[in-house]
């Protein structure tokens, strides 16, 4: 039988590459396995994608396989087809996509179980009763000599021998001279406390959403769990995923972001008394391995991960939990740029198993799709026990001007609140000391060099630095220009901290951003200050307003909520109102009632005013019916090209001609640009994009099946670095 091999390899080519099988192909072998194959002069590891009779390549250039190193598929079979399913969708090489779901050491070749392949020579051969092989078989003369200790033997002493060992086992095995075995043990992951928590009693409304979703369980249902927050969400996950381990299933739990997952896992571990693999980017090779393995085996019954966790192997999935399903995290920026939860939705999709999204302030798209469904939509409008929902107000900053940052109202509640026992959280979303550095003499102010942006003044580091590109340069007191001292203009966390520690002397506090918690175990230790009540003000960017559970807290001061009020970014205000609404779910989250207050300058602000009176849902509907008149997603489809060069023209002339090949093909895609990107300059580069817009999905993937060949084709594309980004969260 003519059998070509046709593998997915971790390159950037949009293609499949095609190669004879290592030996004579008698059966056909399983898809989904990884194949050792030559690349270029090296070796690498690929995924068989397909099995065809005939190639294009000519006969005599095709090039034999090195080995079969699975007998069985690494993927489960849906995620498999997920995966190839994605790798379409999002337009990106298929080989990139299968590496990027396996754990590197997978991609290198560790074994998919750990069970270890082990050789041994059968009794006959070390009793010598048999005589072996011809003389000129030297590289099986090799494999018997290093086995003639009669001892178990696996790839680690057989793998240097030669690159083909594996098939010279495979001919001593078939001559009866070798056996062999597979030797497990079970992987070394999280083990169940003695003493489960105990399980809550559930209010009513967690109650019928924790009915819906067990009587869902074994067939596909997209369930949206909205809950305000603080309504104990995670109390319904925990007790779903009770019925799911009865049933003998696995669960899948996606949280945003790595820095919760240790709460989550916590949570869990104290519930449960199974196996729990975790899975995010802080983890060891070794560690991030192991817990593969736990979930594809069956062993770890719960899997709690990050954006990357969707693409584990797991045997026996029967419930998807994406927590936080609004959070922007969950689609990754670069490269292969996918969804995590949309990809969760598929998945559950093709294995026929529900899904809930949990929000208290759920996207747009997921929204809708309960409006369109609403027996899908599980509510919890109220705070579980006895906790109350805090209440908003607005501190115009045009009646109460703000010292450094600081209103006279908010200078007076916070004093109130900490006299009374309480902790204040004071969230600001731009780290730094000032976000400009400015000449009163003649106007200038600090830019990047490499960006068409201004730097941001770190006073701890005495730098000046790009959030951007990272280009630093020391802090300077005086103007390059006009020589005149400079002054630092607005506020970044530093600053207020600053100024919160000279108010207060007597309120220790803390301050949560990508600066003071750099390194690993930081934040835990931060968390921890907060959590024994030492600290009393806590200080942060959005690290510190997502999923923290901070009982103590009973004031939250939205320092600036202008930003975004005016973005022409279409999912600017969603985002707005998220956050606002993330953040001020951080009061009052035990038995003291919660207060917030959001300064403003535009105080009469729709958004606000709706966010308000209305809550989120108030909201959400008129946003909704914006998107709607605008054709904007989620009820439209867009992708999004970006092109960067050396210089804008060049990068303009490239979407140009995209521009161009799209309208011939594709009545049905609006061509929006080429234009400059909002942030023209970055790192030195140019940037521009084009926007290609649909009423539906449909037509926009067929325009980019063939525009994206077309693309690669140009010669043009060599001269820019340009990116697809399908259903894209950024417009920039
Ligand atoms: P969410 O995830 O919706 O923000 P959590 O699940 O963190 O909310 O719950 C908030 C708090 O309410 C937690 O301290 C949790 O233990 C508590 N809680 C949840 N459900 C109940 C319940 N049924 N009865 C009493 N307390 C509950
Ligand atoms: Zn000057
Ligand atoms: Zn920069």
């Amino acid at each position: 039988m003519n059998c070509i091999l046709r593998i997915a390899i971790d390159t950037p080519l949009r293609r499949l590459f095609d190669y004879l099988p290592p030996v004579h192909c008698n059966t056909t072998p399983t898809l989904g396995i990884r194949v050792g194959v030559p690349f270029g002069r090296r070796r690498v590891i690929g995924v068989l994608v397909a099995v065809t009779a005939h190639s294009d390549v000519p006969q005599a250039k095709l090039r034999r396989a090195h080995e079969f190193i699975d007998t069985e598929p690494v993927f489960d079979s849906h995620l498999f087809n997920l995966l190839q399913w994605s790798a379409e969708y999002y337009r990106h090489p298929i080989g990139e996509v299968m590496a990027s779901a396996l754990p590197g050491q997978l991609a290198q070749g560790a074994a998919t179980t750990s069970s270890r392949e082990c050789w041994q020579l059968t009794p006959d051969v070390s009793a010598g009763s048999q005589q072996p092989l011809p003389k000129r078989a030297t590289r099986l003369h090799t494999l018997l000599e290093r086995l003639s200790d009669g001892a178990w033997h696996d790839a680690t002493t057989l793998a240097n021998l030669h690159p083909d060992w594996r098939t010279g086992l495979r001919t001593l095995e078939q001559r009866g001279l070798v056996h062999r075995t597979l030797k497990t043990h079970a992987e070394a992951i999280e083990h169940p406390p003695p003493q489960p928590a105990a399980i809550l009693q559930l209010g009513t409304a967690q109650h019928t959403a924790v009915q819906h979703i067990v009587e869902s369980l074994g067939h596909f249902a997209t369930l949206l769990l909205h809950g305000v927050t603080g309504s104990g969400k995670t109390e319904v996950y925990l007790q779903a995923i009770t019925a799911v381990i009865q049933r003998g299933e696995q669960a899948l739990v996606l949280a945003p972001e790595i820095a919760l997952t240790p709460q989550l896992v916590t949570r869990f571990r104290n519930r449960f008394s199974v196996p729990i693999a975790v899975i995010h980017s802080g983890l060891s090779d070794s560690e991030r391995l192991s817990s593969w393995r736990a979930a594809r085996s069956g062993q770890a019954r719960i899997v709690i991960g990050t954006r990357s966790a969707i693409f584990t192997a797991l045997q026996r999935l029967g419930l998807i939990i994406v927590d936080e399903e609004h959070d922007a995290s969950y689609k990754q920026q670069e490269g292969f740029r996918y969804s995590a939860r949309d990809l969760a939705i598929a998945r559950a999709q093709r294995q026929g198993i529900p899904i809930v999204l949990g929000s208290a302030t759920p996207s747009l798209e997921s929204l809708l799709r309960t409006l369109r469904k609403p027996e899908d939509l599980l509510s919890l409008p109220d705070r579980a026990g006895d906790a109350q929902t805090p209440t908003l107000k607005l501190v115009d900053l045009r009646q109460h001007a703000a010292n450094q940052g600081l209103s006279t109202p908010v200078m007076m509640s916070i004093r109130k609140h900490l006299d009374a026992q309480s902790q204040v959280l004071l969230y600001l979303n731009r780290r730094g000391f000032a976000p400009v550095l400015f000449c009163p003499g003649c106007g200038w102010s600090a830019p990047c060099p490499r960006c068409d942006a201004r730097l941001t003044v770190h006073q701890r580091r005495h730098k000046l630095i790009c959030h951007h590109c990272a280009h630093e340069q020391p802090l300077r007191n005086d103007c390059p220009v006009c020589h005149a001292p400079v002054k630092a203009v607005g506020q970044g966390t530093e600053r207020i901290e600053d100024a919160l520690q000279k108010i207060y002397p007597d309120a220790p506090l803390v301050r949560i951003d990508r600066d003071s918690v750099s390194r690993k175990g930081e934040l835990d230790a931060t968390l921890a200050r907060v959590h024994s009540g030492e600290a009393r003000l806590l200080v942060g960017t959005q690290m510190l307003s997502k999923g923290h559970h901070f009982p103590d807290v009973s004031l939250v001061v939205i320092l600036d909520a202008d930003q975004g009020l005016f973005s022409t970014e279409f999912r600017a205000s969603e985002r707005l109102a998220q956050s606002i609404l993330q953040v001020a779910g951080r009061a009052g989250r035990g038995d003291r009632p919660g207060e917030v207050l959001i300064q403003t300058e535009f105080p009469d602000h729709p958004l606000l005013q709706r966010l308000l009176h209305e809550g989120y849902s108030g909201f959400a509907h008129a946003a909704l019916q914006e998107r709607e008149q605008a054709h904007w997603p989620p009820f439209s489809r867009i992708a999004l090209l970006r092109a960067e060069a050396t210089t804008l023209a060049t990068a303009v002339t490239f979407l140009r001609m995209a521009q161009q090949l799209a309208v011939k093909q594709q009545k049905k895609v609006n061509v929006l640009g080429p234009a400059p990107a909002p942030m023209t300059r970055r790192a030195g580069m140019h940037r521009a994009q084009l926007l290609l817009h649909a009423g539906s999905v449909g037509p926009l993937q067929t325009l980019l099946a063939t525009l994206l060949p077309q693309l690669d084709a140009l010669p043009d594309a060599k001269r820019v670095r340009w990116s697809v980004d399908v259903d894209p969260i950024e417009l920039f």
